[in-house]
């Protein structure tokens, strides 16, 4: 049997990719990232100092085997020093002609967890003395030196590096220069004796600081930095690191000399123009450890300016081989270019979406390469503010709570709605607006303030639904948040904040700050984002559709590219102030001429609401979901009326006439309390009220199709779809749809016009699903509504149990992920797949989409696409990342 092949030359990447079975991936295994392109760096051309890599099956063998070199191993990598020092004519530890290397460790993914680089192995006093007779350059060589024992005496031996930087320091202070490269050789000298007092372990031997430098790294896989960046990032543990040891170039030689990093492109904006830093005679890490100012890669055109133009064309080759933006590293040794890595570039949001275009329009990648390149989350940057990332670098954070509405926000802590609203339209200033919780009589100081933040709540609180509704930041259940409403304060994190203080919020990542934070604002109509999701429009086969209530948000789902609407509900409609009367007196009431004169009330605006949208979202369809919650939603809580009561009364006892107002507010309290339910999620709401009050589906039918004729009368086309909420028994449509035919028949009639509609079903409650077959029967299009559905199959309430044990059973693992967030795959999705076949075995053309929050996310969006469904529907804000996602879906399963 042939002995394993622990080392591979950087010449040698082919016989890797022949081990590998010609899988780069599998090279990048073998090599690490660093190693694999050192290697086809040197394929290409690009000038790569010699050198080799120790694999990462050599580092598992090595840990496995008791931290012993698996046999063979030394060998084959005395055999690889070897040919580095035919390549460049030097020898390892001579004198005469010395070989300095470096040793790096470089794994499958990048980890800036991992050990250290050693640069210069191969001196020792003799050998610098010799380098000192070859190069005449005394400084260089002791600043080399000392570079050498500080990096090994931290890397391999682990002394602190305070110790060898206290006695740099002293020795510029001693001296009076401010940068190191200014010590004189003498100096330098000085400062390699008491160097190596501090690292006694340092070998003097060559071989030895090699051995120890390459066992340092394969260890270091195991060190507890490692393992805790690998938990982090989701790393695997079991890959090992690679070695890199390669002969070194000198970036300190002088004025001729120079080391630096650069990206391909710009990373912040993605502008295609190579960018970077630099220094004039350092080495390494001096670049990026920010000790000397560095100049701009421009200013390199002046300085050196050949060796500009080679960089840049390596560059730019180096993306055209990689098709890919570069990050790279090289060194100039007086007056020769090297380059010493390369990598796929890290970049913000909008870089990604820009270079992602760029490279498809400059026929690098394909247009499908470019979208499967963007991360769904990058496009959610462009749709709101942020908070710059020098303003992040400061802050002070004071608590996380859910993060239930995207965006940064800053104002000045206002704790009531008229006061935020006050501050926010009268006096121009910012406000956040503070609550333990929000009502709807909030809602004119949440729409004022630019952000929400509330101690209590979950993700389907009041405060949550508003903020998301109008795309205002918000972040809400921060437990932490003691807030004082007599004191008009909040306490969090050991500091009191006074109303009018500032804070800044963040709805993306539902962290909180101290103070005023700065933000940036990006924004949708970017052209290269625009681009890249009108080739993802090309790619999809799911059609996007936007939750939206209110005119002025289907108007902005339509700019945001929704293809009509997937819900809208009519109920909160029933909550604005001028209709809520109405709404209570229809409720109130038990005598049917009075009931039919509320709803006769409502009717106009209704009727008004729905032609708005039928309006914005002409030649679109718009489903319009009948009224879901439960009634007492709309009446005061029985502890509000409580308390009115008892002020009544003791009004009365002080001479009072309130009898009228005692006897209607005793009125509305025993009505509640008729109307309380032990359970109201699954009491009486959704389809099972329409069913008790038959009137109120008609007046809402009515509305829909007056505003349907309406507008089609100004020539705008409507594609009503009605819809019938909470749905479990067939014969529960099948009495809506009577009522609902019966009444839009007559509706047209008196209109004179013909209305082309659907009437379909919400399917929410696992009974719904599971006979489908029936359910189909009546309706002709099914929408899942999957916050209900994996509440019923859970048997979970959301709004309990998000403040309550499902935060345990995420933290503890017995949920991998928040259902709530994500499709529950086995449990919910197989639901959704048996209504989806049951659903068409009755009939093929049903349309089926989904109209829960879970539209929005993009894993969720893959599982739609994947059942079959005909849309996604989701808020608004989250259109752009739902046609990205079910673009990146359809690349991924094609069907
Ligand atoms: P990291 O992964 O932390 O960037 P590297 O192994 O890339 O570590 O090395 C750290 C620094 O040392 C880089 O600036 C790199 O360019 C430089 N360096 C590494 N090897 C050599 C070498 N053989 N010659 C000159 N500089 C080198
Ligand atoms: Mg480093
Ligand atoms: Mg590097």
């Amino acid at each position: 049997m042939a002995e394993t092949k622990w080392v591979y030359g950087f010449d040698e990447v082919a016989d890797a990719e022949k081990h590998t079975g010609g899988d780069w991936d599998g090279v990048r295994a073998l090599l690490g990232g660093k190693g694999a392109n050192l290697g086809d760096m040197t394929r290409l051309g690009v000038p790569v100092p010699p050198g080799y890599t120790v694999t990462t099956e050599a580092c598992l063998a090595y840990l496995a085997g008791g931290e012993e070199f698996p046999p063979g191993c030394w060998d084959q990598i005395e055999t690889a020093l070897g040919r580095v020092e035919k390549a460049t004519g030097k020898r390892f530890g001579d004198p005469r002609e010395p070989l300095l290397v470096s040793c790096r460790s470089g794994a499958k993914f990048s980890m800036p967890g991992m050990m250290d680089t050693v640069l210069n192995i191969g001196l020792n006093d003799e050998v610098a003395e010799g380098m000192v007779r070859l190069t005449g350059d005394e400084r260089f060589v002791y600043d080399s030196y000392r570079r050498l024992v500080q990096m090994f005496g931290g890397v391999v031996l682990g002394q602190p590096d305070e110790a060898f930087e206290e006695v740099l320091e002293r020795h510029r202070h001693e001296a009076g220069v401010a940068i190191d490269s200014e010590l004189s050789a003498d100096r330098l000298k000085a400062i390699v004796a008491e160097f190596r007092a501090l690292a006694p372990g340092f070998p003097i031997d060559p071989r030895q600081q090699l051995r120890l430098a390459t066992e340092a790294v394969f260890k270091s896989w195991n060190g507890k930095r490692a393992i805790d960046y690998r938990n982090a990032a989701g790393i695997a543990h079991d890959l090992g690191t690679a070695v890199n040891i390669q002969t070194m170039v000198f970036g300190n030689m002088g004025e001729g000399s120079a080391t630096g990093v650069a990206m391909s492109r710009n990373a912040t904006t993605g502008e295609a123009k190579i960018e970077g830093d630099y220094l004039i005679n350092a080495q390494g890490e001096d670049v990026v450890a920010g000790i000397r100012a560095t100049k701009p890669l421009e200013q390199l055109a002046d300085d050196l300016p050949e060796m500009y133009d080679q960089f840049a064309a390596i560059a730019a080759r180096l993306e055209r081989h990689y098709r890919e933006m570069q990050d790279m590293e090289f060194t100039v040794e007086r007056g020769k270019l090297w380059i010493l890595q390369t990598r796929a570039g890290k970049r913000t949001a909008q870089a990604a979406v820009r270079i992602a275009a760029d490279l498809a329009d400059e026929g690098l990648i394909s247009r499908e390469e470019a979208v499967m390149r963007v991360k769904p989350d990058q496009v959610d940057f462009f749709l709101h503010p942020q908070f710059s990332a020098e303003s992040l670098r400061g802050a002070v954070k004071l608590a996380k709570g859910l993060n239930v509405s995207p965006g940064a926000a800053v104002g000045i802590a206002a704790f009531d709605a008229d006061l935020a609203e006050r501050w926010a339209k009268v006096d121009g200033k910012p406000t956040i607006m503070v609550r333990p919780e929000t009502k709807p009589d909030d809602v004119h100081g949440m729409l004022a303030a630019e952000g929400i933040l509330t101690s209590r709540g979950g993700r389907t609180s009041h405060a949550a639904l508003v903020a998301r509704q109008f795309g205002k930041p918000a972040v809400v259940g921060v437990a932490e948040l003691e807030i004082d409403m007599a004191a008009r304060t909040l306490t969090v994190a050991g500091r009191t904040i006074t109303e009018g203080d500032w804070i800044s919020i963040d709805g993306t990542s539902g962290a909180v700050y101290l103070g005023r934070l700065e933000t940036v604002v990006p924004d949708i109509s970017d052209p290269w984002l625009m681009k890249l999701l009108s080739w993802a429009d090309e790619l999809r086969t799911l059609r996007v559709r936007a939750n939206a209530d209110y005119p002025v948000d289907a108007e902005r789902a339509r700019r945001y590219g929704a293809e009509g609407i997937g819900l809208t509900r009519t109920e909160h409609m029933f909550f604005e102030t001028e209709r809520l009367p109405l709404v209570q007196k229809m409720i109130m009431t038990t005598d049917p001429a009075e009931r039919a004169e509320a709803l006769a009330g409502l009717l106009p605006y209704q009727r008004g609401d729905f032609e708005g949208l039928f309006r914005a979202m002409d030649g679109l369809p718009v489903i319009i979901r009948l009224i879901d919650p439960p009634l007492h939603e709309f009446l005061p809580s029985s502890h509000d009326l409580t308390k009115r009561l008892i002020d009544l009364k003791v009004e009365e006892a002080r001479g009072a006439a309130v009898a009228g107002d005692i006897a209607e507010v005793e009125g509305l309290l025993a009505r509640v309390e008729a109307l309380h339910e032990a359970n109201p999620m699954l009491g009486t709401r959704g389809v099972r009220l329409g069913i008790m009050i038959p009137e109120l589906t008609r007046m809402q039918v009515r509305a829909v199709f007056e505003a349907a004729c309406n507008v089609t009368r100004d020539g705008v086309k409507v594609h009503p779809e009605v819809m019938i909420p909470l749905v479990s028994h067939v014969n529960e449509l099948k009495r809506q749809r009577e009522v609902l035919e019966a009444e839009a028949r007559q509706v047209m009639a008196e209109q004179g016009l013909e209305i082309e509609y659907l009437f379909g079903t919400m399917i929410e409650i696992p009974r719904a699903a599971l006979t489908a077959e029936e359910i189909a029967q009546y309706a002709e299009f099914f929408s899942f509504g999957t916050n209900d559905l994996t509440q019923t199959t859970f048997g979970i309430s959301r709004d309990d149990a998000e403040s309550g044990f499902l935060m345990r059973y995420l933290s503890e693992g017995i949920l991998a992920e928040n259902p709530f967030a994500t499709l529950d795959r086995n449990g919910v999705g197989k639901i959704m797949r048996l209504a989806v076949e049951g659903g068409r075995a009755t009939r093929p053309n049903l349309e089926v989409g989904i109209c829960g929050e879970h539209g929005g996310d993009p894993k969720s969006i893959a599982l739609c696409h994947e059942l079959g469904l005909d849309y996604v529907s989701c808020s608004p804000f989250r259109v752009p990342i739902a046609r990205l996602a079910a673009a990146q879906a359809a690349v991924e399963m094609p069907r």
